[in-house]
């Protein structure tokens, strides 16, 4: 894998799957403190479409009265590699994709840089529904949503979970967590890798975030092969 920032400088992303799966409506939790791995996946494509067909129709919290569908997330439902970013912006609320924005082009190259396929991994958000003006989720809607985004990881059971952004990492790995202390860091929690890094988003406001995001996935592809032959 080569360790240039060309990824960062524009190019034809990668070509994105055209699947849309979408997700249930259990109970709220606190994030940081449940279980994320509630049972054992057998059938993960098809429990994974039932999931995003039942969370298709939440209204948990108020996010989904303002926005246009719940975006479940797209990718392989066995992926080894799950993204999680914060909640989709105009774009994706509009295409039911997420990722597929400015931010999500970028994270395209980045992915082809390191040398994924978008479709090998899976990609999705603390929250499904766009906020009012892109936002950031408050504590309660996160709270909501979150036992989607634990089921989901509960099917598709990946060794490696990277977490796009601080809210992400707050979510999944410790409440008040600093980004920017945290990232390139590995956690591991009930045997599954987590790592964070830097939103690409705030990778397009700040440029000075390019090089920390690429030693960060050079780590995630180094795993992600190695756990790969496991
Ligand atoms: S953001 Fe999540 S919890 Fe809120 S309505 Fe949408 S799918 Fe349900």
């Amino acid at each position: 894998m080569g360790g240039q920032l060309a990824f960062f400088d524009g190019g034809p992303a990668p070509p994105a799957p055209a699947e849309d799966l979408r997700p249930p409506a259990p109970e709220a939790v606190t994030p940081g403190q449940q279980s994320l791995w509630p049972g054992l996946a057998d059938d993960r494509p098809g429990r994974l479409t039932d999931l995003a067909r039942r969370a298709g129709d939440c209204r948990a919290c108020s996010l989904r009265e303002g926005c246009r569908g719940v975006v479940f997330g797209e990718g392989d439902p066995s992926a080894r590699l799950v993204l999680v970013g914060e909640g989709p912006g105009r774009l994706e609320d509009e295409e039911g994709r997420p990722f597929v924005g400015p931010a999500g082009q970028l994270l395209d190259r980045i992915l082809a840089a390191a040398g994924f396929l978008r479709r090998e991994v899976y990609i999705t958000n603390v929250v499904m529904c766009r906020p009012p003006a892109n936002r950031v989720p408050q504590p309660d809607e996160v709270a909501a949503c979150l036992p989607w985004l634990r089921d989901k990881l509960a099917v598709i059971r990946p060794r490696i979970v990277l977490c796009l952004g601080a809210l992400a990492a707050q979510t999944l790995l410790e409440p008040g967590l600093s980004i920017t202390r945290a990232r390139g860091r590995w956690h591991e929690r009930e045997g599954v890798l987590f790592m964070a890094t830097f939103h690409p988003a705030a990778v397009l406001r700040d440029p000075g975030k390019k090089r920390p995001v690429w030693e960060d996935f050079s780590q995630i592809r180094s795993r992600y092969l190695a756990v790969a032959g496991d």
